[in-house]
């Protein structure tokens, strides 16, 4: 059974998708923490950073290019905004498949700090 951004992916369940291409798509979060708030994924199904293999720089690079281009877009890229990756359960990820957050249209919290 695929998992949810793979269905977000191939349109099986619906998102608001603000960019697609042959490597990725973009679309809005479901419960943004910021004014912007995008996720960018692979179609394919790769759980997390640390799954990368070699053969994924190009996609990988793909992500990021993409969510600069739509900062730029949105009007949020002047001002500035954060990229991140949760990478698997230490770094609070939830959905496992590669997910960049592009964040953004307000000045952010710092808030990275030992739960324990
Ligand atoms: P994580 O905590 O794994 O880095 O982030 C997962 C993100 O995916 C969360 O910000 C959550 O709001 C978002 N999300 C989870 N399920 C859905 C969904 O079905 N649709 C959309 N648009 N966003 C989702
Ligand atoms: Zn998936």
């Amino acid at each position: 059974m695929a998992c949810i951004f793979c269905k977000i992916a191939s349109k099986e369940i619906p998102a608001d998708i603000l960019y697609e291409d042959e490597l990725v798509v973009a679309f809005k979060d479901a419960k943004p923490i910021a004014p912007v708030h995008i996720l960018v994924i692979p179609k394919e199904h790769i759980e997390s950073v640390a799954d990368l293999k070699d053969n994924h720089e190009v996609l990988a690079g793909r992500m990021i290019m993409v969510a600069r281009r739509l900062a730029e877009e949105l009007g949020i890229s002047e001002n500035g905004y954060k990229l991140l990756f949760r990478v698997r359960k230490y770094g609070g990820q939830e959905v496992p498949h590669i997910h960049l957050h592009l964040l953004g249209g307000a000045r952010l919290s710092e808030n990275i700090k030992p739960v324990e």
